[in-house]
């Protein structure tokens, strides 16, 4: 396989006023100067050849070869970019056949049983990497309403030379995670705010402009538009094709969308060579984007609160990268995607129906998923259909066991939270708080 070293991939900021930038510094800006977010200058073509090669191969090996595509011996020597990917997708990535031609891509037997898992570790090695090359001590400031902190907190543990500070609101996250957030020790210190979600935001913002801190230590963000969560979700969009190519059917994949950085990526692995005839962005009642798709009005909206919380986004922050990656053209985009949203009362229909007729159970963010390729299937009975499970349905068991009237099985590293000891430190809300702590104990 021939592999062009010299020209590595630069990232440019969607708002087209800062430079472009290598991969090393995208990762550690976080967002662009300019405040928009960093997207390649130019996707890579995944050769002819590409997926006979990888057919029934695991799924680190294609995440390998997916990398080498992206990545140059220039932003990680490949050797390091291998130990990085074992160490980042440690777990399993099961295909499961739910009924003919309609396939589950669990994504979420991660250690927070949520995809978030992909991006935050993927993550975490990078800042490790580039971290340790500089011999810098790294101090990551990250504000949580709830998953993203435990998956971030995950993916950095132990890595050398690496702090992590959590915030996050009081009494305002569930106490599975509230565990997961503040039990983990070592590297990762959880600061329990007396305020919102807004607040905690509020406060690491301006952390990261005041000049004290700035002198003492190199604060960097791990927040959710950072690129190096996006680019290895490409990976499992390429897999589920090395997997399903042989069935030579059109493929259609249903991906469950808050923020829009799962089905940013999708697009991504399309216009790299996946053979993905169609992505369905599907949403629950925070209906932007599909509402986008019919009007071709990007109309942002307050959030609605529904059963699948992690996609209760009514401003979606990557849909500037969906614009990009079809030059602002939306007849383009509706070629590719097709968006679709429903109410809480059809998801827990669904998870009702699977789960009496497939003895599958599904999590309300899967189920918007399935719900979106059952649409779409209707019309569509040559396709082979595959919805992304975000979550594992026991991260939301009061609603599906409700629903399902069984109780859902309870996964270990899940149970074991339950009893380790919360430690976190109180803090009003108040920004000299958090900076004489960062100076005094971090
Ligand atoms: C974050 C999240 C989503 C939404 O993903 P986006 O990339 O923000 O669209 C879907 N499901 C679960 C379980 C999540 O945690």
């Amino acid at each position: 396989m021939k592999i062009n070293h010299e020209n590595n991939i630069k990232f440019y900021s969607t708002n087209k006023e800062s430079p472009s930038v290598d991969l090393r510094e995208a990762v550690q800006n976080g967002l662009a100067p300019d405040g928009g977010l960093y997207m390649p200058e130019r996707l890579p073509k995944l050769e002819d050849g590409f997926f006979e090669h990888l057919e029934g191969k695991p799924f680190t090996d294609v995440a390998f070869e997916v990398s080498k595509h992206l990545f140059s011996e220039l932003d990680i020597p490949e050797c390091t970019l291998h130990s990085m990917i074992r160490a980042a997708c440690n777990f399993d990535v099961p295909l499961v056949e739910v009924d003919k031609d309609v396939y589950a891509l669990e994504l979420f037997h991660g250690p927070t049983l949520a995809f978030k898992d992909f991006g935050a570790r993927f993550m975490a090695q990078l800042f490790g990497y580039y971290g340790k090359e500089a011999n810098e001590k790294i101090t990551i400031l990250v504000a949580t309403s709830g998953d993203t902190g435990s998956a971030v907190a995950n993916g950095f543990f132990g890595i050398e030379g690496i702090n992590v500070v959590i915030l996050y609101p009081s009494g305002k996250v569930s106490p599975l995670q509230e565990k997961q957030l503040t039990s983990m020790g070592g590297n990762i210190t959880a600061l329990e705010v007396q305020g919102t979600f807004d607040d905690c935001h509020k406060m690491i913002t301006k952390a990261f402009v005041d000049e004290n801190l700035k002198q003492s230590m190199k604060l960097a963000s791990a927040n959710s538009i950072n690129i190096a969560r996006l680019l290895p979700q490409i990976f499992y969009y390429v897999y589920l094709c090395s997997q399903l190519r042989k069935a030579g059917k059109p493929i259609v994949v249903s991906v469950p969308s808050g923020n829009f950085g799962n089905l940013t990526a999708g697009i991504i692995a399309k216009q790299m060579g996946a053979p993905i005839d169609k992505l369905i962005a599907s949403t629950n009642e925070n209906d932007t984007v599909p509402q986008y798709l019919r009007s071709g009005v990007f109309n942002p909206k307050p959030s609605i609160d529904t059963l699948s919380n992690a996609m209760d986004v009514g401003n979606p922050s990557n849909f500037a990268r969906m614009l990009e990656l079809y030059g602002h053209d939306l007849e383009k985009m509706k070629q590719d995607i097709s968006g679709v949203s429903f109410s809480d009362a059809k998801v827990k229909e669904v998870i009702a129906q699977v789960f009496k007729q497939h003895k599958y159970i599904l999590d309300p963010h899967g189920a918007v998923a399935y719900l979106g390729l059952r649409n779409y299937l209707k019309d569509h009975h040559d396709s082979v259909g595959v919805f992304l499970e975000t979550a594992h349905p026991a991260k939301f068991f009061e609603a599906v066991e409700q629903v399902i009237g069984a109780s859902v099985p309870m996964p270990e590293r899940l149970k074991k939270y339950t009893n380790q000891k919360k430690q976190a430190t109180l803090l009003r809300n108040d920004f000299s708080e958090l900076k004489n702590f960062l100076l005094t104990k971090n």
